[in-house]
């Protein structure tokens, strides 16, 4: 079984995240983590794609690289960001020919750098509609949700509504790293008031670095819980405990999202496996209890 959709409907996910390394150094650090985190047999894994220049074909190169050589199913993420449609469509064709069966299909951002950018396909959906068309039902697509709402969305009810309207083209979608699992559940039950019942994947973000996630916290408008921070800054000098935090916060979060009948967990790696890796075995005592 490859396609996401079937996978999730057969009962709950785990799934890794990771994004193509741009030098020889990540390279090899990545094998390694894809080593590592396979042995803990996810469901999927999806590899992001960057803003521009090289990156985009180390995307394509990855993905196909995983389906041929390992025994996890990937999902190429997509954005519409400078692309015209005719180059949307031809790097969907070539995953659809290459057997690539699942498609995360993002607007993307531009670039902070970049001079101009341009969207021939000016929302997500619409690049989930040209992902139909190409390959018919061979794509399982997912797209993006945001908990706490989209940052650049005027207000919450609105951005939901545009999060369901995506969703009813869409087969599931993966969110963006929160902290609070009530953020989670109240997206869900919104969702549903409106009429949406597509699996909705939580995404966690083990804490393994204070500054670094609150950057990320910062760019993509995720509340970084005050009290967190607290017990983490107290800490920053010591990784060790940092990682310890980290795990402990992420293990609970997870566990309360199975308990409120999330359909999987996808974790943010950033291409290393320690944190995923303990909070896995975690995940496994707590249930075996
Ligand atoms: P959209 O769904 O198009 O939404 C963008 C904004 O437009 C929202 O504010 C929404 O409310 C609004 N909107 C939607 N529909 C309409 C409409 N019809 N009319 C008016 N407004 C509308 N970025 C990358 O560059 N590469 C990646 O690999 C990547 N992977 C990601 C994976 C996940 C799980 C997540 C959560 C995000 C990822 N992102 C990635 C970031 C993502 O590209 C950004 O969050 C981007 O700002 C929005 O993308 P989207 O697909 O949610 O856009």
């Amino acid at each position: 079984m490859t396609r996401i959709d079937d996978l999730l409907a057969a009962g709950p996910t785990t799934s890794f995240e990771f994004f193509p390394p741009k030098t020889d150094a990540g390279e090899a650090r990545l094998r390694q983590t894809l080593r590592e985190l396979e042995a803990l047999k996810p469901s999927f894994v999806s590899i992001t794609y960057g803003a521009g220049g090289g990156t985009r074909d180390r995307t394509h190169r990855l993905v196909v690289d995983i389906l041929e050589t390992t025994s996890m199913p990937p999902m190429a993420h997509l954005t519409t960001v400078s692309h015209t449609r005719a180059e949307l469509r031809d790097i969907l064709a070539r995953y659809r020919d290459a057997g690539v069966r699942n498609i995360m299909a993002l607007r993307g951002d531009a670039p902070a750098d970049a001079d101009e950018v341009f969207y021939a396909v000016e929302q997500a959906a619409g690049l989930v509609e040209l992902a139909r068309e190409v390959g018919g039902d061979r794509f399982a697509i997912g797209v993006a949700a945001h908990p706490e709402g989209h940052p650049a969305s005027t207000d919450l009810a609105t951005d939901r509504r545009h999060l369901a309207a995506k969703l009813a083209v869409a087969d599931f979608a993966v969110t963006q790293f929160f902290f609070d699992v009530e953020d989670y559940v109240r997206m869900v039950d919104e969702l549903a008031a409106l009429g949406c019942d597509k699996p909705i994947v939580p995404g966690v973000m083990p804490v393994t670095n204070v500054r670094q996630i609150e950057r990320f916290a910062e760019m993509s408008g995720a509340a970084f819980p005050v009290e967190l921070a607290e017990r983490l800054h107290a800490v920053e000098h010591d990784e060790q405990q940092v990682r310890h935090i980290g795990v402990e916060v992420a293990t609970q979060l997870c566990a309360d999202l199975l308990e409120a009948g999330a359909p999987g967990l996808h974790f943010y790696t950033l291409n290393r496996s320690t944190a995923t890796q303990k909070i896995h075995a975690n995940l496994r005592s707590w249930q075996a209890a």
